[in-house]
């Protein structure tokens, strides 16, 4: 599980210009999707070899009533399950009674806090660490966002405030590695705890349930057609009792979490509510993430051929911007179309964890190109030499070659649609990256 760090503060204190910068580390992504609203919010930034989550929770003001308290209510839900939370205030405004407060409250939920002063860019910064040494937060970092300065010593502050956090994580993972771990990831109330339980069966559930464990493994072992996989728990079947109720739920970290943790994410869609923009949502952090999908329309049963054809018109309207996903169109309930879904997963699987060597990439390329060649630019033709493979799951696919930062979009898609077909990698995005050689 990958550590999420929580960005707070008042509007305009930089929290975004620290997300971006936190966040900019990433490798772009070649593909570029159309249509699809992205929650610029949530980003996965790493940091001396260690994926991390970011989440920038937006502007709280401290009010307490109104309103404005409701619409915060999801960001101090995200509070809530960070592991660490950086609070941001603004060093030429100087400290405001809505930073006392949320201060106040920050420390209530008793999770690290690491203070950090932005926008030092001309400014004394003895005289207004004395000022924010009132917020009682202990040593703050400063930083001016809006130039990178002061992001590493920020970086490393967190750390230290992550250290008993992190080496829990270090631990030896607690899932067989030679099993395909699987998330069922969907809005609340689609069906996952259903579709959990049926995947499950309640024997195992407890059976699992061992005492004696020092902290909840959200990793459950189960068998489907006869072959051991490991479900990543967000639907929380083992911890509804313990944990509050509205985060559990529906958390948008717990599905970011799971989505990172897993090999295959099996999306699911309630057909009774229809396909949603929140859907829509989640099958962009899927995407994003690079994880295999499989996408699941339950509640198939009990719906009538008008309700099934608006349904089917919906998916194309709203779901055509992955297209390589196998749909199924299953009953958690009654355990319709449970096993097909099963060996969607299996393929999606294989086809993201695929190793293709250098030489059958080349060749690849050499016929895709040969079949469409490049644009010209300025006369010269983009010229693509070799391809090697960078990584799996999601498959990269790595070409080298001259002027290939001006390779135009339906070009690389050109290229996307090529390999998938010649190495049948349906189930998995692929990531095409492309290098210039001098
Ligand atoms: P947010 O509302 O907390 O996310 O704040 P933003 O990141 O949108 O920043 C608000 C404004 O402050 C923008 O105009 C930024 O360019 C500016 N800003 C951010 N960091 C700094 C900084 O370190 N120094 C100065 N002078 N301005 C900054
Ligand atoms: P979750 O919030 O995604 O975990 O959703 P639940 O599994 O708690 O299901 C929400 C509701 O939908 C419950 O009342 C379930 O009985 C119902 N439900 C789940 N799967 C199906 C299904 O395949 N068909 C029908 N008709 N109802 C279902």
């Amino acid at each position: 599980m990958k550590p999420v760090i929580a960005l707070v503060g008042r509007p305009n204190v930089g929290k975004s210009t620290l997300f971006n910068q936190m966040t900019r580390s990433r490798a772009a992504l070649v593909a570029d999707y159309a249509g699809l609203t992205r929650d610029r919010q949530y980003g996965s930034a790493e940091h001396e070899g260690r994926d991390f989550i970011v989440i920038d929770t937006g502007g709280l003001t401290g009010e307490r009533g109104g309103i404005e308290a409701l619409m915060q209510d999801q960001a101090w839900a995200a509070i809530e399950e960070a592991d660490c939370v950086v609070f941001m205030v603004d060093a030429r405004a100087g400290l405001t009674v809505a930073d006392q407060e949320i201060a106040e409250k920050l420390r209530r939920s008793s999770k690290p806090i690491q203070l950090v002063v932005n926008k030092v860019d001309g400014v004394d910064e003895s005289l207004v660490q004395a000022e924010f040494a009132r917020l009682g937060l202990g040593e703050p970092v400063f930083t001016t966002a809006s130039h990178g300065r002061g992001i590493s010593t920020l970086w490393d502050a967190v750390l230290v405030r992550l250290a008993d956090k992190l080496a829990v994580m270090d631990e030896e993972p607690e899932y067989d590695e030679k099993t395909i771990r699987v998330a069922l990831i969907g809005r609340p109330n689609v069906g996952k705890s259903t579709l959990t339980n049926r995947l499950l069966g309640e024997d195992r559930v407890l059976a699992f349930d061992q005492p004696g464990t020092t902290r909840d493994s959200i990793y459950i072992p189960f068998e489907q057609n006869g072959k051991a996989y490991t479900l990543i728990d967000t639907a929380g079947v083992r911890r509804r009792a313990r944990v509050n109720e509205m985060i559990e739920k529906f958390s948008i970290v717990k599905t970011l979490q799971a989505i990172e943790a897993a090999n295959v994410v099996i999306l699911v869609c309630d057909a009774h509510e229809g396909i949603s923009e929140q859907d829509q949502h989640l099958l962009g952090f899927i995407h994003d993430r690079g994880r295999a999908l499989v996408i699941a329309i339950n509640k198939w049963d009990n719906l009538t051929d008008y309700a099934r054809a608006e349904v089917k018109r919906q998916i194309d309207l709203r779901l055509d911007f992955i297209n390589y996903a196998e749909m199924h169109f299953i009953s958690a309930l009654h355990g319709t179309g449970v096993g097909h879904l099963f060996e969607s997963v299996d393929k999606a699987y294989l086809a993201a964890m695929r190793d293709i060597s250098t030489n059958v990439l080349t060749r690849s390329l050499e016929a895709a190109v040969f079949a469409h060649q490049p644009p010209l630019i300025h006369g010269r033709r983009i010229k693509l030499r070799y391809a090697h493979q960078g990584g799996s799951n999601p498959p990269i696919i790595v070409i080298h070659g001259k002027q290939t930062d001006r390779l135009p979009g339906n070009y690389s898609r050109y290229l996307e649609g090529w390999f998938r077909k010649e190495f049948q990698l349906m189930g998995t995005p692929i990531r095409l990256e492309f290098r210039t050689d001098s």
